[in-house]
């Protein structure tokens, strides 16, 4: 079965398969913002068996008018408080953000397409 996901607006293409061999490059390196919605906080406290209060001391801060997962800094780099560097993966996968459900295809790399390959590997030309 083929792992080349495709989507309309874009020019380019995901090779899932990629992310196996990755470690995880969206998941860490540069410091940024892993953006949670309130739904999603509600929905990740419950996979993780938390009460939403303690979730969000526990794991989130404040950006603007929104809520943003913590990280740890690891070395030089930094990488997200859910990442299991062990497993290689998330730890909350089945819950995950939409910011990292729809990575790559974000609109801010329709346009950056050679600044997104740098952190992808598995963006590749259609
Ligand atoms: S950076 Fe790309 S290839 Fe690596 S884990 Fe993330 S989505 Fe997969
Ligand atoms: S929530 Fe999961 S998929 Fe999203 S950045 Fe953190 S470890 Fe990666």
């Amino acid at each position: 079965m083929s792992n080349i996901i495709k989507k309309d607006g874009y020019d380019y293409c995901f090779d899932a398969s990629a992310c196996s061999i990755c470690q995880a490059r969206c998941c860490t390196g540069e410091s940024g913002y892993i953006h949670v919605s309130t739904d999603e906080i509600k929905k990740i406290s419950n996979f993780l068996n938390l009460e939403i209060a303690d979730f969000m001391q526990k794991f989130l801060f404040k950006h603007g008018y929104r809520y943003s997962i913590k990280e740890r800094k690891c070395g030089e780099s930094y990488e997200c408080a859910f990442y299991n560097r062990e497993a290689n993966g998330c730890m909350i996968y089945e819950v995950r953000p939409m910011q990292c459900m729809t990575f790559p295809f974000w609109d801010y790399y329709k346009n950056r397409v050679d600044e997104l390959k740098l952190e992808c590997p598995g963006v590749i030309d259609v």
